[in-house]
């Protein structure tokens, strides 16, 4: 049989949302339900792909379908598409799958031409109306269907109200209106060099094309890559009878939601405007009223609105957001759909829901957007105060939540602001593990390089810090005392704001509000926790960070990055001294001066798990990254080694790698150099031991050794481990049990994950490296490339964002396999930053892992996200 591309309303459901898109689906079911809807059909998403597949044109049976559809539909409503009597008027409406700001929205009017304006206006009476009608299709048109300036219209519209000496729009008359419609065609002629079309069928396909190519315009896809949505459902199209909202006082038009969208209050939400039409609401010229006052203005429709809109929440069981019309009395329906909401109205609506008995637990739980719960959790810009800002430039939304400070470009500027009282902002050409204070200090961070998990984005998560990374746009100045961005100059002291979950940047100070929690949020994530079977466990390195994510509901550490520990100004001088140490005593000297800092960094650690598991990772950085930049720090190293400044610079050149992220680190360190590994053995031991004995915790360390490619490296490194640990034990007299495991962030590892089975305990998937060896490009500077990639539609989404399933998924699922086959009881989970992405968590609960490991502000997410697989995989 041949594909349907086009359904009648009345011949859809709302099981039909992938093929109708979700407005066509509401209302072929709202038809179903015999609510008052313009009759119109829906040509599908799938006419969309084909649309792509055939070069972007509308292939001939779609088009007679179309037609057909166009047939039938003037039959029901006994009027003729283009007629000069009476016409038949629609309007055009995009609608995907799940709703999408960016792409085209709506034609209005669609049918009238030269002619048709004129029957309209004998048929209804009304030449004003139809005049105003027309003007506003050809300026609809012209602006969404042929990316004519809108502006140049509007300018019209001004120039004859000056001319005529009028207000507003309504004061101007049908002859007034002629007038605009006339220099309107001229703007068209003028910006297309061809005629405004006046043949309906014309009018149509090209709206119908234009909505079919807004699939993919820049802010489409830029929506798309932030909502996971992938690029291949393509959007449906809904034509539709019109109905006028703008014949007089006895009609009106407007948008109404059943709960409060932004408390999600069980309270009727909306707006109206009489005599108008849909983009008058929007448009703000005229103030509209809140709903409520329909009752006085048209009571039997307030009433019957009511009623729809009871009975609309009750079918769909959620918050409905309607469209409606009143066309001289009588009241129509639109559109309606689960509307958006903010995220405590989300978890309140889906409380609320639960008690009244109309949704269980599991529907709850999987209606709440869990990337929404970052708003909880972060502060956010005041709404209004946004709204006025002035944004400079966007880039890598790395870590969530509002900041505005004051701009420093160095660590120790910032952390000296910060104490002095200032709010300040950290700007970077990138951060490296000495910035920690400064970051700390700062409320958000900006850098001009690196991506998802560049050293900015994975600390300022784990902090909870705002930060926006990557914006190449920044071009500092010499002096590295300002930058320019988006036309502005910007010096030290100056305030900028950041949204760290869009990736802006604005000039000046807009004013934040605090996180808040209700207790609506604790009740969802105790029905999540009841659901989900994944564990959540955080990525912190400090006692303060472990605490928070505790308390947010992780369940241990997954992975503890120890390098982080050594920027102490304190340690770093002896971790540099182990650095250039040329002989292993002199490195074994300098490394015992750091076992008391490591230990108690440990023990604090296990003390704030109190029993909870926790993955200490060993060493994992090229060195180089711990050693001085500036002459300063080189001679004052020097000094205190005894040794020259030349000796220093030798040693930092012998240490300089061309590739240093596919160089002399991870394991590769502790082959080497197993006194390094020893040293954070006796660390890790020693602590467990004595936690264990002061506060009785059942621990049992888990040693986790970076970056294996091959069984015997990890062999190799697991006796030095073992060899110390049995060692200490034996000096405490101690039974405690440990386990050494592995990363598995190699594509070797995990071709080879059977035989690494036969050494490693558990498997953590370090799918940051993972995804940088797996793709060929660096975590750090994908993001300059990336763009080009989302825009050419060759990659949809950042792979170290969101977990690429199809290439990396399957070195993890094979790895999964082949570790189980060789250890049935190999402990499986994930530390890279995709651990707190909900698709990807989703996956890692399909490929059988035990756990998946996030930064503390994402453990709530990932909660809700384990659940959402569970329930979606029953
Ligand atoms: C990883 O590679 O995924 C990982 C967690 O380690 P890091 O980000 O520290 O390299
Ligand atoms: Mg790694």
């Amino acid at each position: 049989m041949a594909t349907k591309w086009v359904y009648k309303f009345s011949e859809g459901n709302a099981e039909m949302r992938n093929l109708l898109g979700g407005k066509g689906a509401n209302l072929a079911e709202m038809t179903g339900l015999n609510l008052p809807i313009p009759q119109g059909f829906t040509v599908t998403t799938e006419a969309c792909t084909n649309y792509y597949d055939c070069g972007g044109k509308i292939s001939d049976e779609v088009a007679s379908q179309v037609i057909e559809a166009m047939k039938d539909l003037e039959e029901i409503q006994g009027k003729k598409f283009g007629d000069l009597e009476d016409p038949l008027l629609v309007s055009v409406r995009s609608g995907a799958r799940v709703s999408m700001p960016g792409m085209m929205d709506t034609i209005l009017n669609l049918g009238l031409n030269d002619e048709a304006v004129e029957g309209f206006a004998k048929k209804t009476g009304n030449p004003r109306f139809a005049y105003d009608s027309y003007r506003r299709f050809i300026q609809m048109f012209s602006d969404v269907v042929k990316e004519v300036d809108k502006a140049k219209f509007e300018d019209v519209l001004d120039d004859i109200k000056a001319e005529k000496g009028v207000k507003f729009d309504t004061d101007l008359d049908a002859d007034d209106l002629k007038e605009v419609i006339k220099r309107y065609k001229g703007i068209y002629r003028k910006a297309l060099n061809e005629e405004f079309p006046q043949d309906p069928k014309d009018q149509l396909f090209e709206a119908i094309k234009a909505v079919f190519r807004s699939w993919d315009n820049p802010r489409a896809i830029y929506y798309r890559r932030m909502n996971d949505i992938p690029g291949d459902w393509g959007t449906a199209v809904n034509v539709q009878t019109m109905v006028f909202g703008n014949m007089g006082d006895t009609s009106g038009t407007g948008v109404a939601f059943t709960r409060n969208p932004s408390t999600g209050e069980k309270q009727i939400y909306g707006e109206y405007l009489i005599n108008a039409q849909g983009e008058d609401v929007v448009a703000g010229v005229r103030t509209p009223q809140p709903i409520t006052k329909l009752a006085e203005d048209l009571p039997e429709c307030y009433e019957q609105f009511m009623s729809i809109a009871h009975t609309l929440e009750e079918h769909y069981r959620d918050m409905q957001d309607m469209e409606f019309t009143i066309q001289e009395g009588k009241l129509y329906f639109l559109q309606t759909r689960n509307g958006k909401r903010t995220a405590p109205a989300a978890l309140r609506i889906a409380c609320e829901l639960v008690d009244e008995g109309k949704i269980t637990k599991e529907e709850a739980v999987s209606r709440i957007d869990a990337k929404a719960l970052d708003q909880l959790l972060h502060p956010n810009f005041d709404e209004a105060a946004l709204k006025a800002a002035l944004p400079i430039g966007e880039a890598l939304p790395a870590s969530p939540g509002a900041a505005a400070g004051k701009v420093y470009f160095d660590a120790e500027m910032a952390k000296l602001h910060h104490e002095a009282g200032l709010k300040v902002i950290l700007v970077r050409l990138e951060t490296s593990p000495e910035d920690i204070e400064g970051m700390h200090a700062a409320e958000g961070i900006l850098t001009a390089r690196g991506g998802m998990t560049s050293h900015a984005a994975v600390v300022a998560r784990g902090m909870g810090t705002a930060c926006v990374a990557g914006c190449g746009d920044i071009k500092f100045a010499e002096d590295g005392k300002s930058f320019t961005l988006g036309g502005k100059t910007v010096k030290e002291g100056d305030y900028i704001s950041l949204d760290g979950s869009t990736g802006k940047i604005y000039l000046g100070e807009i004013r934040t509000v605090p996180a808040s929690i209700s207790g609506n949020f604790d009740r969802i994530m105790t029905w999540a926790d009841e659901i989900r079977t994944l564990q959540v466990r955080t990525n912190a390195d400090t006692p303060a960070d472990a605490l928070n994510a505790v308390k947010f509901g992780a369940q241990g550490i997954g992975l503890c990055r120890t390098e982080h520990m050594f920027f102490d100004a304190e340690r770093i001088p002896k971790i540099r001294r182990m650095i250039l140490s040329t002989t292993k005593e002199a490195r074994e000297i300098a490394l015992n001066q750091l076992i008391p800092y490591q230990k108690k960094d440990f023990k604090d650690l296990y003390e704030v798990m109190e029993g909870r598991p926790v993955t200490i990772r060993f060493l994992d950085p090229p060195l180089h990254e711990f050693l001085p930049n500036t002459m300063e720090e080189i001679t004052a190293l020097a000094k205190d080694m005894g040794v020259t400044v030349e000796e220093i610079n030798m040693r930092r050149a012998a240490l300089h790698e061309f590739n240093p992220m596919m160089g002399h680190r991870g394991c590769r360190l502790a082959v080497t150099y197993p006194e390094i590994a020893k040293m954070q053995t006796r660390a890790v031991m020693e602590a467990a031991i004595e936690v264990k004995q002061e506060k009785g915790y059942d621990i049992v360390p888990e040693i986790m050794i970076p970056l294996v490619g091959e069984k015997k490296e990890l062999a190799y490194v697991k006796e030095v481990v073992v060899q110390t640990a049995e060692k200490v034990k034996a000096y405490y007299e101690s039974d405690i049990k440990y386990k050494v495991g592995t990363m598995i962030e190699i594509p070797r590892a995990a071709l080879l994950a059977d035989e690494i089975a036969e050494e490693a305990e558990f498997f953590s998937f370090g799918t940051n490296d993972l995804t940088q060896m797996t793709f060929g490009f660096s975590r750090d500077d994908a993001g300059k490339f990336l763009e080009s990639y989302y825009e050419n539609k060759i990659y949809e989404s950042d792979p170290f964002a969101k977990l690429d399933q199809k290439g990396v998924g399957q070195l993890i699922e094979m790895a999964a396999k082949k570790g189980k086959a060789t250890r049935p009881d190999i402990h499986l989970g994930i530390c890279g930053e995709h651990g707190g992405d909900p698709s990807s968590v989703e996956f890692c609960y399909r490929a059988g892992l035990d756990y998946v490991s996030c930064s503390p502000f994402r453990v709530p997410i990932a909660r809700l996200a384990a659940a959402q697989a569970a329930i979606a995989n029953r």
